[in-house]
C-alpha cells in the first residue's frame, strides 16, 4: 500500500526554476518538498547566460557571492558575416544597475541551488516522479512513484509544476502549452579552444548563401575555465535527425524529435 505523506507545497522538478521555488519557499518559512524524476543532476551547460536582474535576485536570497564566484562576466558579443568581423556590441550597463552580465552553466546553477537549499535542511527528492493528482477545495493529494517501484500519496495545500517542458502538472491541469520548436536542429559541445578572441565575448559567427539566407551558424558563449565555451552550430543536412528519420519511412524508427535551441 502507498505511504501518505503530507506538506504544504509539492514542487515538481528540480530544475532552475523548481530549485529557486524551493529556496524562496523555505527562506519564507514554508514548508516543502521537491521531487525530481530524475536520479542526478544532467551536467549540461544548457542554459548559461544569467541577467543582472537574476543576480539581484540571487543577492535578496544571500547566493550572489557564490554564483559570482563560479560564474565568468559576460562583456559583448562578437558577429561575424562570411568570415569578416561585423561589429561588437559591448553590454554596458547604466551605473544604477547593480550586477553585470554572468555565465554560468545551467548544471552549476543548480548546484549552487540545491547547496543553498540544503542550508534550510531541504534536499532533492531524487529518482521520483510524479504519476497523478487530484485537486478538492482543500488542496492536492498527489501520486508519486520512485524507481525502485515504491509508490506514495503526499497531500500538500499547493503542487506546483516546475517540471519543464513536457510538464505532467500542465497536462493532469488540461493547460496547453502555445508555441512549438524551431525547424532548424542544432548540435552543442561544451569545448576548450585555443584562439586570440577576447574572453568574455560571445561569438556569432554566420554564413549567407547567395540568396542572401543564413545556411550556417555558430554561435559560442564564455564558460568558466580557461578557453571553454558551450558552442552551438545548425546541424548539417547529412547528419540531420530529421531528415534521417524521414527517409527511414514512417516504420523506420527514430524519435521524430527535433531539438530546436531556445
Ligand atoms: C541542450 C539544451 C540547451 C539549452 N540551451 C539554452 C540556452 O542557451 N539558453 C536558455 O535560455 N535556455 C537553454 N535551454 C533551455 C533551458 O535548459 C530550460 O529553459 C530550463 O532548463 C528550464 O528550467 P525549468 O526549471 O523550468 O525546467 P527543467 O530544467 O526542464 O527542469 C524540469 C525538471 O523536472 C523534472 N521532471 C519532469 N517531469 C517530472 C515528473 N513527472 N516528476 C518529477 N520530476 C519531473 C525533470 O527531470 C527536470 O529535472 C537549453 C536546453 C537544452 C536541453
Amino acid at each position: 500500500m502507498a505511504r501518505s505523506e503530507s506538506t504544504d507545497v509539492l514542487v515538481v522538478g528540480a530544475g532552475p526554476v523548481g530549485l529557486t521555488l524551493a529556496a524562496e519557499l523555505r527562506r519564507a518559512g514554508v514548508a516543502c518538498r521537491i521531487v525530481d524524476r530524475l536520479p542526478a543532476r544532467l551536467p549540461y551547460a544548457k542554459a548559461v547566460g544569467v541577467q543582472p536582474r537574476t543576480l539581484e535576485l540571487f543577492e535578496r536570497m544571500g547566493l550572489v557571492r557564490e554564483v559570482l564566484d563560479a560564474a565568468v562576466p559576460m562583456r559583448g558579443q562578437l558577429t561575424y558575416e562570411n568570415g569578416a568581423e561585423q561589429g561588437r556590441v559591448e553590454l554596458v550597463l547604466p551605473p544604477e544597475v547593480p550586477y553585470g552580465f554572468a555565465a554560468l552553466p545551467q548544471c552549476d546553477t543548480e548546484r549552487l541551488l540545491e547547496e543553498f537549499l540544503g542550508r534550510y535542511g531541504t534536499g532533492i527528492e531524487r529518482s521520483t516522479a510524479l504519476v497523478g493528482f487530484a485537486q478538492d477545495p482543500a488542496g492536492v493529494t498527489s501520486r508519486l512513484t520512485t524507481t525502485s517501484g515504491d509508490g506514495m500519496e503526499v497531500r500538500s495545500r499547493f503542487l506546483v509544476g516546475c517540471d519543464g517542458a513536457h510538464s505532467a502538472v500542465r497536462k493532469g491541469l488540461g493547460l496547453s502549452f502555445e508555441g512549438g520548436a524551431f525547424p532548424e536542429e542544432y548540435m552543442l559541445a561544451d569545448v576548450e579552444v585555443g584562439w586570440d578572441l577576447p574572453p568574455g565575448y560571445g561569438v556569432r559567427s554566420m554564413h549567407r548563401g547567395e540568396d542572401g539566407a543564413i545556411d550556417d551558424l555558430l554561435v559560442c558563449i564564455p564558460l568558466p575555465g580557461n578557453g571553454r565555451y558551450r558552442m552551438s552550430m545548425l546541424v548539417p543536412p547529412e547528419l540531420s535527425a530529421a531528415r534521417q528519420a524521414e527517409a527511414a519511412g514512417p516504420a523506420g524508427g527514430g524519435d521524430g524529435v527535433t531539438h530546436g535551441l531556445e
